[in-house]
């Protein structure tokens, strides 16, 4: 458990072709992170086509095998510094993106947005600041690319700063630090610029090696939420991941929203019977007494509980290709709860241009934030996606698929005040 405090998770977004494969070409590349060879082979490749060192070529050349299926980990990168190990999640898109992070795949605890020098802030850099505000992204540092094509340009790097200080600030993001960099040169990834002696600021590494790694939620109130039931010889078994908290064998723990309260009697993990189970762990539990609970059910100990509520104000991003349509209805899941609702939209936004949008009241399209609120047929556990992360993000499901989600914010609050409601659609 201790280990993951050593690593962190990244996530690097930005608009198409400015630069995102060469920043994490050259991150692997200069923390000497790359498998034995394969700068070696890529210098050739590019030697061949006549061309100089083309960083973006180690991603394509990653993905590759990622496709060849010779990678054994599917989308993540790693890399290291003398303080910790970095993953980057790669997003090539925004739905990837989403993705990653609605469904806990790779839930990403920091970003970098990169902004090309010579082109600004471009519609993709806008959609991308506003998925890191809807996620609660609050560790991002801003990156200048591309500054050896605008001569290392001070004016021109404060000119790009300010235009990206006036799309972030209403967000109400504030990025650690804005950075000039050459992705392709190096300058200021891993060391200072000579190129750019006017900054004082810090590497991209340094910058990375000062955000804080996630906690655990050791310290957290208790909440397990139960993903399935099996009997096996006459016993009972919820198994299930410990999201936050400990689990102590013989401690009392009441299944929400049930209300339903009972002692663990016996925990195993991996057929092993324990004491004690944190956060992280996949568990199987048995009880003193037979409890009639479903999947979803939420076992809670200790601390304030956890909101049990049948209507969701909250915002949502929309990404299927098949637009949303009035009266339609979805399934709602959150952790393991699945439950049958109805959405009305309130609000609807262009997640490219933050502009609100008023045709076709009542529908949602591809790529839109909406204000929406969520009826649920059976009453459901939620929290603030801050305080507990797996109960506080949710996804809609049409058709098996994953069609659009978001995350609870200020759970408590009647709309979400501080989440996306206040400022992005005002
Ligand atoms: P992505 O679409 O964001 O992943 O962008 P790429 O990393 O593929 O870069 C797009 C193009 O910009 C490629 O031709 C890169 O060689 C070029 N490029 C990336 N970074 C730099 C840089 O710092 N300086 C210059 N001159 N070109 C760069």
């Amino acid at each position: 458990m201790e280990k993951l405090r050593d690593q962190l998770k990244l996530v690097i977004v930005g608009h198409v072709d400015h630069g995102k494969s060469t920043l994490i070409g050259r991150l692997l590349f200069d923390t000497d992170s790359l498998p034995e060879g394969k700068v070696e082979e890529i210098e050739r490749i590019c030697r061949k086509l006549g061309r100089e060192m083309e960083f973006a070529f180690v991603m394509d050349h990653l993905e590759e095998e990622q496709v060849q299926g010779i990678t054994i980990d599917t989308a993540q990168i790693f890399f290291r510094t003398g303080k910790r190990r970095y993953v980057i999640i790669d997003a090539p898109g925004h739905k990837e993106f989403v993705k990653n992070m609605l469904t806990g795949a790779s839930q990403a605890e920091a970003a970098l947005l990169i902004v090309d020098a010579c082109d600004g802030v471009r519609e993709q850099t806008r959609r991308h600041a506003c998925l890191l505000r809807m996620f609660g992204l609050e560790q991002v540092i801003v990156v200048i690319n591309k500054m050896d094509l605008v001569g290392y340009s001070r004016a021109r790097f404060e000119a790009v700063k300010h235009e990206i200080s006036k799309l972030l600030c209403p967000l109400g993001i504030t990025p650690k630090h804005t950075i000039p960099i050459s992705a392709r040169s190096g300058d200021n990834i891993v060391w200072p610029s000579d190129q750019m002696p006017w900054y004082k600021g810090p590497t991209v590494l340094d910058g990375l090696d000062s955000f804080i790694p996630k906690e655990p939620g050791l310290n957290q109130a208790l909440r397990f939420p139960v993903q399935d039931i099996y009997q096996v010889q006459g016993r009972k078994i919820l198994v299930g991941r410990v999201e936050a908290g400990i689990m102590r064998q013989g401690e009392e723990v009441t299944f929400l929203p049930q209300e339903i309260r009972a002692k663990v009697r016996s925990i195993e993990i991996l057929w092993k019977e324990k004491t004690e189970a944190g956060a992280g762990e996949c568990i199987g539990i048995t009880t003193d007494e037979p409890v009639y609970i479903e999947r979803g059910a939420v076992a809670c100990a200790g601390g304030a509980t956890p909101r049990i509520t049948s209507l969701l104000q909250t915002n949502m991003i929309w990404m299927s290709s098949r637009p949303f349509r009035p009266g339609e209805q979805l399934l709602l899941r959150v952790a393991t709860q699945e439950v049958p609702v109805d959405i009305s939209v309130e609000k609807r936004m262009d997640s490219s241009t933050l502009e609100e949008i008023t045709e076709h009241p009542g529908t949602v399209l591809e790529t839109e934030i909406a204000q929406v609120s969520i009826r649920t047929r059976q009453p459901i556990v939620i929290e603030d996606f801050n305080q507990v992360q797996e109960l506080g993000r949710f996804v809609l499901v049409r058709d098996l698929d994953i069609v659009a989600g978001g995350i609870i914010a200020d759970a408590s609050s009647a709309f979400g005040k501080q989440a996306l409601a206040g400022s992005l659609i005002a």
